[in-house]
């Protein structure tokens, strides 16, 4: 889940321009590639005027590796360079470098942060950016309006040397994944783990334990995943969003989500401890 690389978030971009930088270009929410043999690349330019492209915003993210990286919004109707296309970051997923990967992740959600603050929430006046720190403020009221994100907690439940996976309607055919949901104001992280656990499958859970997060820019998610163990009840979908639930072994996994989620992390977790703790007099 982290970079093997060095990133340094940023905030003002740097007053020499000459170096060669990484840009993370949008349409919409997708992203300006070349095709290297079966990969993916970003232009790495000291401007993007060398591709022929005015963006409608520029947004300093930071350096990754010492090379400065930059967020653009380009207009719908920007002439593709040659060579070069649009597409979506789930698609790029496995193709683009990982490193400029997680960066491009930071980088459509700030292009669309400020696509989708023009204007004040309180009074409706035009927002002006601030020149201090990644925030917005309102000319007339003052108002501060900042990058969004909407924290979820992620749960891996295991019981008996099986763990918890469900289906969720919106899933792929037969892809099974574990528990998850946004948190609602005002509550702890692991308040959310016992309340989400209970509402999709009426269960209570214990040992409720930290393993680590991850930016799902999908378009503005942050995943908080954690380990728990089962404490009492019996699945039950009521008033679930989930429309399948069940105790799995490891020898019998359903279809799992791919490996760019913090979800098949915590799976492969899972398994890598269940098979360590496997007797080998049992095989
Ligand atoms: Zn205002």
């Amino acid at each position: 889940m982290e970079s093997k690389r060095n990133f340094i978030f940023g905030f003002i971009p740097p007053t020499d321009r000459s170096e060669p930088a990484w840009w993370f270009a949008f349409q919409g929410n997708k992203l300006l590639v070349s095709q290297e043999s079966s990969s993916v690349s970003i232009p790495c330019l000291v401007d993007l005027v060398e591709l022929g492209l005015t963006p409608l915003s520029q947004h300093y993210l930071g350096r990754l590796d010492n090379r400065s990286c930059y967020a653009v919004e380009l207009s719908e109707g920007a002439a593709l360079p040659a060579g070069m296309f649009f597409e979506g970051l789930r698609q790029v997923y496995g193709r683009l470098d990982e490193d400029l990967f997680w960066v491009a992740a930071r980088a459509v959600q700030i292009v669309d942060w400020d696509r989708t603050h023009q204007f004040c929430g309180r009074c409706g006046t035009p927002l002006r950016a601030k020149t201090t720190e990644r925030s917005k403020e309102c000319i007339k009221c003052g108002l501060l309006h900042f990058p969004r994100l909407a924290p979820a907690i992620i749960v891996l439940i295991e019981r008996d040397h099986k763990l918890l996976l469900a289906r969720s309607r919106h899933f792929l055919p037969g892809m099974y994944s574990v528990l998850a949901g946004f948190v609602e104001p005002g509550e702890p992280l692991e308040g959310a783990v016992v309340r989400e656990v209970k509402e999709e499958v009426g269960l209570t859970v214990k040992d409720i334990k930290y393993f680590g997060s991850q930016p799902w820019p999908f378009p503005h998610s942050l995943m908080i995943g954690f380990t728990a163990t089962y404490a009492g009840g019996e699945i039950s979908l009521d008033d679930s969003e989930i429309e399948d639930a069940g105790w799995f072994s490891i020898d019998s996994l359903p279809p799992l989500p791919g490996k760019i989620s913090i979800a098949r992390k915590l799976i492969d977790w899972f398994l890598e401890k269940e098979e360590n703790s496997q007797d080998p007099n049992d095989k």
